[in-house]
């Protein structure tokens, strides 16, 4: 008999325990959960407490006991032409080399590994390796320059580095090694070791003493044994930086056993994903789709993950596809941007290809539009699925489930991701009075009940109370998790995304917050005053716009440009060319309340061309005038 997916949800949240207990068998334990979820101490939850486990012998050594030769790691690098793939077997020879590297640096259970690099095998293994030995990884993105670098290196103090000397973006050598030095120079704390990994495509100085080559450790542990280290489920396995309202980027903080059960659990049940088959996710490592759903998610399930370093269009429009009928891709996760820029070049390019494996794409990060959704599943012929989640949630929130045995299959809608998933009590609040909204179709904060289930973060890396007070203290006396996301459901169930509440922005799928973008902007020594905001874009759903007061006006429309193109460049040097403007406007005084608060909402529309609402608390109604007028100059 077949039971309806809200019966099935609503179970998962009032018999949580025995929920959970049930999904906690599909991972090897050295000692078995004692206590399946401890809510003694809120907003904090602890999963599978006493339970002894190891996210690298789950993803790896589980499976290379048993089918050693099966495809593991495919690496596919259409930036310097090269392919490799790994076997189980080798892919844990290689883990355990690095392991022993780290070991005998004197690396162990609770330190920090930072990685910084390029989308190469290298980083998977380094992820891995410190998952063996109870390592904390700190993936930081390789787009991401020497000041978002130093501020992650202070937050996390590593005693080790691995990065590499460069990576590739679209046929361009992006140089890491000077980046890294830089970010060093800034951060009190300094790293005992950095590893580097070679690849020749950018000569780098090496600091005697502190710098270590890689190919040759690599040489000499060949052949390392290093055992997994049971960890307790509650240990850190990683902290991922993210960007809130403030300009100081959060560590988002994972468990071992949770991380591992739900991730095991959303490859079977949400994606769909079987051993032996082949999993593509178009992300990078430097993101939690990366870390759950490039490295652990796929592994863990016993499938072959595609690591892909390259672009959705290099060198042509059809590589995504050629790569799905070369490896038999069955399972596809991507974002909406990637198809929007697909979209703009002919579709018969994905018809050249033989995707016939392909069962479903999963889109995340940002909206997916009803256009751009209905291209590409008129384009592949498979399902298309939104599904919503953060990167503190680790996994999706809002999807639809197809593969969960006895329950019926909730339909897709268009515009939608679809409804709460199994484990997340998600609720929409009005935004003045706290209380859950209770007719169908009007707008509210999403939130999600206490406890959060296995695999969303256990708190702010070293700040337990910035957890407390950024997520659980939107609605006082509610124990909610805020996502700082707008919500509305209609009337049979589906939840569409409006929106962040907060001052996050989203380029190209990328979180970005303004106020690190505006701290940057305001070092520059012409700029006396600046916001930024967010803008709709029709390619990258958002991009950051720039209103800049100059200390003078720039007398002609070339020193305009001069100034806007040395803010620009100051943005790539300290924070990555993600985080650029994509237009530098300037005005002479910015929209603010007669309290001084920034209108940014108004500014926002203004921008969009849209009715920027309520201005009574407007200090100077000159200012919008002037703000829409610039844009149109
Ligand atoms: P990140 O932590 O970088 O993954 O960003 C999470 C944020 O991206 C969410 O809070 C949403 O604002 C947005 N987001 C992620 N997935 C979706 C989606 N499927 N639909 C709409 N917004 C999304």
């Amino acid at each position: 008999m077949t039971q309806t997916y809200a019966d099935f949800h609503r179970r998962s949240l009032t018999e949580r325990d025995a929920f959970w207990a049930e999904q906690a068998r599909r991972i090897d334990w050295q000692t078995p959960p004692q206590q399946i979820c401890d809510v003694s101490r809120p907003p904090f939850a602890r999963w599978f407490v006493g339970g002894t486990t190891n996210l690298c012998h789950n993803a790896v050594d589980r499976h290379a006991a048993t089918r050693p030769d099966d495809r593991a790691l495919i690496w596919v690098s259409t930036e310097v032409g090269q392919e490799k793939v790994y076997s189980f077997a080798e892919l844990q020879a290689e883990v355990e080399a690095m392991a022993a590297m780290f070991v005998a640096q004197g690396v162990g259970q609770g330190d920090r590994v930072l990685i910084y690099m390029p989308m190469i095998p290298e980083a998977a293994f380094a992820m891995l390796a410190c998952a063996r030995i109870g390592a904390i990884h700190s993936v930081v993105f390789g787009g991401f320059a020497s000041v978002s670098l130093a501020s992650r290196i202070e937050d996390a103090s590593p005693k080790l580095i691995v990065s590499a000397d460069a990576g590739s973006r679209a046929g361009k050598v992006l140089p890491y090694k000077p980046l890294l030095d830089e970010a060093i120079t800034l951060s009190t704390h300094k790293p005992a070791r950095v590893l580097m990994v070679d690849r020749s495509l950018a000569p780098f100085e090496r600091v005697p003493g502190r710098d270590l080559d890689y190919a040759e450790l690599r040489r000499e542990h060949d052949g390392a044994r290093v055992p997994c280290t049971w960890l307790e489920s509650n240990s850190i396995s990683y902290t991922l930086y993210t960007s809130g309202t403030t300009g100081k980027p959060k560590g988002v903080q994972r468990d071992v056993g949770g991380h591992a059960v739900a991730l095991a659990t959303s490859m079977d049940w949400i994606f769909g994903g079987k051993p032996g088959e082949t999993y593509f996710s178009t992300s990078d490592i430097g993101w939690v789709v990366g870390h759950s759903y490039i490295v652990y998610g796929p592994l863990i399930a016993g499938m072959a993950t595609l690591m892909y370093e390259g672009t959705p269009v290099n060198p042509d429009a059809a590589v995504l596809w050629s790569l799905v009928e070369k490896y038999r891709v069955t399972v596809m996760f991507s974002a909406p941007t990637a198809v929007r820029v697909l979209k703009k070049h002919d579709a018969a390019l994905l018809k050249r290809h033989d995707l016939s494996s392909l069962r479903a794409l999963f889109l995340a990060g940002e909206p997916l539009d009803e256009p751009t959704a209905s291209w590409i599943a008129d384009a592949l012929g498979v399902p298309i699925i939104d599904n919503y989640w953060q990167t503190e949630t680790g996994w999706p929130l809002l999807t639809v489930a197809h593969h969960i045995p006895g329950v019926e299959a909730v339909p897709t809608r268009l515009g939608s991701p679809g409804v709460p998933m199994y484990g997340y009590g998600v609720k929409l609040l009005d935004e003045n009075t706290g209380q859950e909204l209770s007719e169908p179709n009007q707008k509210g904060v999403l939130v999600i009940e206490h406890p959060l289930p296995p695999g969303a973060l256990q708190t702010v890396w070293g700040d337990d109370a910035r957890f407390v007070n950024t997520y659980w203290q939107s609605v006082p006396g509610l124990e909610v998790y805020s996502t700082f996301d707008w919500g509305l459901r209609d009337a049979e169930g589906y939840t569409f995304i409006l929106g962040r509440t907060d001052d996050v922005i989203n380029v190209a799928g990328h979180r970005l917050g303004t106020r690190e973008i505006e701290e940057c902007v305001s070092g520059h020594a012409a700029v006396a005053e600046v916001a930024v905001v967010g803008v709709a874009d029709q390619l990258k759903g958002q991009v950051a716009l720039a209103f800049v007061v100059p200390r003078e006006a720039p007398a002609t429309p070339e020193a305009a440009q001069a100034l806007q193109a040395q803010i620009m460049k100051r943005v790539d040097e300290q924070l990555g060319a993600v985080a650029r403007p994509s237009r530098v406007v300037f005005v002479s005084l910015l929209p603010k309340t007669r309290s001084g608060k920034l209108l940014r909402r108004a500014l926002q529309a203004v921008a969009e061309g849209r009715d920027p609402g309520d201005l009574t608390t407007l200090d100077d109604p000159g200012a919008l005038a002037q703000v829409r007028q610039r844009l149109q100059g």
